[in-house]
């Protein structure tokens, strides 16, 4: 008899579109830093769903927030206010400092949103000759899957075969602040950039490169746009990672956790000379800023703030950091690591490691071929990351 798992996969795979390769597990339950299978059998998430998921599975104050809501009402699109949009904006623009929030749903509608905004500004505020505008990118990055965020980037794997893509794109390398200076021209609207790179392996940039970013775009008035899609949300061990250099971009681009792993609300903040250029009909989403969105979301932010998952991120973060710098296997190339948020290098692929961690109960995905990200919820327990400590040491000695 066929296991309900892997009747689940087979249809899954046979009607579903292969634009995924995931780890042969069914999850149907979850609570915290832990989820379950069908067949009962209980598995740690080392995943969190990308860091959408910082706050835990299912956070009962967020699960609260989000059935009150949906007792009241779900969606009124925004040819109607909603009582809750209001007070979710005021929240994110203070949690920010910037003046102005708007609300998308998807991480690359946020990064849409952002590209958009730093266009009209370019033609409506600096001054940018009509369908000249250009936007510097670094190489490596994730921005998402739309045709502009991959006309963004240079992996093939996520452009192969859809172009033509949108123009007026300059990739310099990652972590080379002379490379954006150098590309800058009068037509550059803006940089936009990710504070670690989270998919191309946790690549966290030299020190001094985001200050660089910062003032070179001062200096040639151009906007800085930071994703914080994957970073933000105390995921780093700071809320947004951009603080680790003391930096305030321009366009905060944020996403998965400001949805608490419930709903995906995602979001740009900037301050009204960027803001103001969209006016009624330039831009929007039918379920963008939507009640329940920002009544999830709320509940979001507070349980992040109220049991300060910055701080355990980064405490905890540098124990497990440490843990597995202790691990001795000459095939490991780096650790990498900011609070929970934890790239282990192989010379090697690692695709049998998840795989047999799995097997042990933790699960974790391969990013890349030779890269292991470790991202727990934030949630996790001291004795929660030893048990998986314990685990993770047993597969990777090996
Ligand atoms: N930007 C970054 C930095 C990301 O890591 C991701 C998703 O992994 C995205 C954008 C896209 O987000 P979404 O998948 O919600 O569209």
């Amino acid at each position: 008899i066929k296991a309900v798992s892997e009747e689940i996969m087979e249809l899954t795979e046979h009607y579903g579109a292969h634009n995924y390769h995931p780890l042969p597990i069914v999850v149907s339950e979850a609570q915290g830093v832990w989820v379950k299978d069908p067949e009962g059998n209980q598995y740690m998430d080392m995943l969190s769903a990308y860091s959408a998921v910082n706050q835990g599975h299912r956070h009962p104050k967020i699960i609260a927030a989000l059935k009150e809501q949906a007792d009241k009402v779900t969606l009124t699109s925004r040819a109607f206010h909603n009582e809750l949009l209001g007070p979710w904006t005021k929240r994110v623009a203070e949690l920010t400092g910037k003046d102005k929030v708007l609300p998308m749903n998807t991480g690359v509608e946020a990064v849409e949103t952002a590209i958009k905004a730093a266009r009209r500004w370019a033609y409506e505020v600096k001054g940018v000759a009509d369908n000249k505008a250009e936007i510097i990118a670094a190489k490596g990055n994730f921005h998402g899957r739309t045709l502009n965020a991959i006309s963004l980037s240079n992996d093939p794997d996520a452009t192969k075969d859809y172009g033509p893509f949108v123009p007026n794109i300059k990739k310099v390398e990652y972590g080379d602040g002379d490379a954006i200076a150098a590309a800058i021209t009068p037509n550059t609207a803006a940089v936009i950039v990710e504070p670690i790179q989270g998919e191309a392996g946790i690549i966290i940039p030299p020190e001094g490169y985001l200050k660089a970013i910062r003032e070179v775009c001062k200096e040639n008035n151009v906007l800085f746009i930071a994703d914080e899609v994957q970073t933000g949300f105390a995921r780093t061990g700071k809320m947004f990672a951009c603080e680790w250099e003391d930096v305030v971009p321009d366009i905060y681009v944020m996403g998965k956790a400001l949805g608490g792993g419930v709903f995906p609300v995602s979001a740009i903040a900037a301050n009204k000379e960027i803001m103001d250029v969209f006016t009624p009909g330039s831009h929007g989403s039918t379920f963008g800023g939507n009640p329940l969105a920002c009544a999830v979301s709320l509940a979001a932010l507070h349980v992040i703030e109220e049991e300060d998952l910055a701080k355990r991120s980064l405490e905890l973060g540098e124990y497990f950091e440490n843990a597995l710098n202790r691990i001795d296997n000459p095939e490991i190339k780096a650790v990498r690591a900011r609070g929970l948020f934890i790239g282990v290098e192989f010379h090697h692929p690692v695709r049998k490691y998840c795989e047999e961690l799995k097997e042990e109960g933790v699960l974790c995905k391969e990013t890349h071929e030779n890269t292991i990200r470790f991202a727990p919820p934030l949630v996790i327990k001291q004795e929660e990351l030893d048990w998986a400590i314990e685990k993770i040491n047993k597969v990777l000695s090996k």
